[in-house]
């Protein structure tokens, strides 16, 4: 290790140790009936109906509506256009909705303080349906990558990356990308669709299914979260497929359900200017930015969004953003490349431009991955420009590439999927 590397290790360390534990909110727990316990029927305030019993059960020209990914207004009107009377529809919403996000049941019949009438009349009008894992790879470092198939036979990737004290899942949120930032390979996949509300709340489901997180009845719960964070930084620009984001978070953030606080969701995006302050508003999330370069004639070519919105424009807007979305920072994401963007010069001019921006800068030592045009800068190289931005009084850490060995690191994602893809059809035609 060089000499300076022991510096950053134990400044490492200690922001590990110094790391808050995360601990669940203080919320009121869902207790639904011990197993056993006699069918409770509908509350007195909301008594079983005959025309609940007799009402057209299924609207046939729509089928089975998935529940996952609709807000709770959406679950409410859902339940009445199939029948549920409107006076008991918020109770309904409210059961269902922490059956299903509290305590992570997939099967109708499992809803014990529902009758058995009502549990019937779900199964013919809904699904609760999750993505399903194609593969799983967990790496030597505990990372694990999902290839997660999706409506349509699509297929995205969900990382989660284990530390001490938390645990963090990158959720994607469109399949392939529209923009095509040349260090970063899902952006040589051309964009196929943009992600559902159910289908990006659905990869933080599957993880915590395989994780064995969901809260068990007559058992405590444990002290610290396993997925204790969630960012949006896998496949694709969260921006461009902003409302279903938007609706997907709402439902991992509602504190009667998956209850992840707003303060535990970074969305990292390339710069989609026009969009940040509705993030600030609607969302309220933490921001990361993908800056990666000091001028315009750089980023143009790193991240080519940039030559709509530049780094003048961008950084109009990050300036707003604490101040909207009441957050502390904004991390600036800066992946090091030899020789493009990783002078000295640089960490001085980035210093200069985010001046007055409460911020963080994460420095991304590149993973390189089958024909990229870059390479990653040396480590004495990271490390002098890690000490020029620490020196100007930003934390600067330098992020440990995690899940390399399983291809899950920054920017590698697509090449996974394609490899297990390749892979298949040879299986499938006996190459
Ligand atoms: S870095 Fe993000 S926005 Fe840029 S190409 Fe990759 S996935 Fe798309």
């Amino acid at each position: 290790m060089a000499p300076k590397a022991h510096l950053f290790a134990r400044r490492r360390r200690a922001a590990i140790s110094n790391a808050p534990r995360i601990l669940y909110p203080r919320v009121k727990l869902p207790q639904p009936p011990p197993d056993g316990a006699k069918e409770t029927p509908m509350t007195a305030d909301a008594p079983i109906t005959q025309d609940m019993l007799t009402i057209p059960r299924k609207l046939p020209e729509e089928g089975r509506r998935n529940l996952i990914g609709m807000t709770r207004d959406e679950l409410r009107a859902a339940l009445i256009a199939a029948g549920t009377p409107e006076k008991q529809a918020k109770m309904r919403t409210g059961q269902i909705w922490q059956w299903v996000y509290f305590w992570g049941v997939r099967d109708f019949g499992a809803m014990t303080n529902l009758s058995k009438a009502y549990r019937a009349f779900l199964e013919e009008n809904f699904t609760i349906a999750v993505p399903e894992i194609v593969s799983r790879s967990v790496s030597a470092d505990g990372t694990r990558k999902y290839l997660l198939r999706i409506a349509g036979g699509h297929e995205v990737e969900a990382v989660y990356i284990p530390e001490e004290g938390r645990g963090t899942l990158c959720v994607s949120s469109q399949v392939g990308c529209t923009l095509t930032c040349s260090f970063c390979h899902t952006g040589t996949q051309r964009l196929v669709r943009n992600l559902t509300p159910g289908e990006i709340v659905g990869q933080l489901m599957v993880a915590r299914d395989d994780l064995g997180e969901w809260p068990e009845r007559g058992r405590p719960r444990p002290e610290t979260r396993l997925v204790s964070n969630l960012v949006l930084m896998g496949m694709g620009e969260p921006l461009y497929n902003f409302d279903n984001v938007r609706d997907a978070m709402k439902i991992v953030m509602d504190g009667e359900g998956l209850s992840l606080s707003r303060k535990r969701i970074t969305l990292s995006t390339s710069g989609v200017v026009p969009e940040i302050a509705k993030t600030a508003e609607e969302i309220g999330c933490l921001l990361a930015v993908s800056f990666h370069a000091t001028t315009d004639a750089v980023r143009d070519k790193l991240v080519p969004i940039n030559r709509k919105w530049n780094i003048e424009t961008l950084l109009e807007a990050l300036r707003a953003y604490p101040r909207l979305s009441n957050s502390e920072r904004i991390t600036f994401e800066y992946v090091m490349l030899n020789g493009v963007n990783d002078s000295d010069e640089d960490a001085r001019r980035l210093v200069r431009l985010i001046a007055g921006i409460p911020a963080k800068i994460n420095l991304i030592p590149f993973n390189e991955w089958p024909g990229a045009p870059y390479e990653r800068s040396d480590w004495e190289r990271i490390e002098s420009f890690a000490d020029i931005v620490h020196k100007a009084g930003y934390a600067s850490p330098i992020r440990t590439p995690r899940g390399e060995d399983i291809m899950a690191a920054c920017g590698q994602l697509k090449s996974a999927s394609e490899r297990a893809r390749k892979a298949r059809r040879g299986v499938e035609s006996g190459a």
